[in-house]
């Protein structure tokens, strides 16, 4: 069994619509594939219907923007009740949140370099969630830097002169909201410590406390030292272990079923959740 479970569409900043993200599943060999957009669940039908047509089985999802100890945090919630006004209202004021910070970066940008916010608007297509991966797209186009990944080393990160944060819920009410709606919350790559300042062991502890179910281990921003720092923080307060590939088209090199999670441990995922998983 090939298992993902961390994906992106054009519903937030991946480069393939959600139907086409499971297309390329199937074509990958991928048994089971997660869709996680940044706090939206807008993919989820047509790629529910593009998961029957092509012979795969999906776990739908969310990947939630949250905030602890000052660093922003993304926590994967599973299978929750798309309608729930638990976290549905915090995700709507996340999106709205997201708007005016990409204004903020852009006009920042525009200081220093020729982008308007009609090139971000440009690159943004049928999203529903504005990221700075699409401030990344408009930069790439006006040819002030070769791909996103410069980008973001250049001008985008979290610790640069151009950055602006956002609203987002702080991690243990993003993790509460997530279970009151029937989701099964998962953080994700909490290790990522090539992209910033990761969180210190105690959030863990306070997360696991508000009612955390996992932790994304196997993932490619993950250093061998933090995945043993993981494992063990896994093992101490009994948490789930997943592995995925954070696909996002091809706006980043990650490749679908480059890190898989373990069928007992989707097993368990399907368990806690609310909504089933869609079987092909
Ligand atoms: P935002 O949600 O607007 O803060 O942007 C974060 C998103 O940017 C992440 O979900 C990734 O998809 C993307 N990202 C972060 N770091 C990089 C990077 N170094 N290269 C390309 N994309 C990145
Ligand atoms: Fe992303
Ligand atoms: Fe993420
Ligand atoms: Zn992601």
């Amino acid at each position: 069994m090939r298992i993902d479970l961390h994906t992106h569409s054009t519903a937030s900043d991946g480069t393939e619509a959600p139907g086409e993200v499971l297309a390329a599943a199937a074509a990958a060999g991928l048994d089971v594939v997660a869709l996680t957009d940044h706090d939206t669940t807008v993919g989820w039908d047509e790629a529910s219907e593009s998961a029957r047509r092509h012979g795969i089985d999906l776990v739908l999802g969310t990947e939630v923007s949250a905030r602890a100890h000052g660093i922003s945090i993304h926590l994967l919630s599973y299978l929750q009740d798309p309608s729930h006004s638990a976290l549905t209202a915090e995700l709507d004021k996340t999106r709205d949140a997201r708007v005016g910070r990409a204004r903020a970066m852009v006009e920042l940008l525009a200081q220093d370099y020729p982008i308007t916010w009609d090139d971000v608007v440009a690159q943004s297509h049928d999203a529903v969630v504005l990221g700075r991966p699409h401030i990344a797209d408009a930069l790439v186009a006006r040819g002030i830097v070769p791909d996103r990944n410069a980008a973001f080393a250049r001008l985008l990160r979290a610790d640069g002169p151009y950055h602006v944060p956002h609203y987002a819920p702080a991690g243990v009410d993003a993790v509460r909201a997530i279970r009151a709606s029937g989701g099964v919350p998962v953080f994700a790559h909490p290790g990522a410590d090539a992209r910033g300042e990761v969180v210190p062991d105690a959030v863990f502890d306070a997360l696991a406390d508000a009612g955390l179910a996992g932790l994304e281990v196997a993932h490619r921003d993950h250093s061998p030292a933090q995945r043993a720092r993981l494992t063990a923080i896994a093992q101490r307060l009994g948490l789930l272990v997943t592995g995925s590939s954070d696909y996002h088209g091809s706006g980043k090199s990650n490749r679908l079923g480059e890190n898989l999670t373990d069928p007992e441990v989707l097993a368990a995922i399907e368990d806690q959740g609310t909504t089933k998983v869609v079987r092909s």
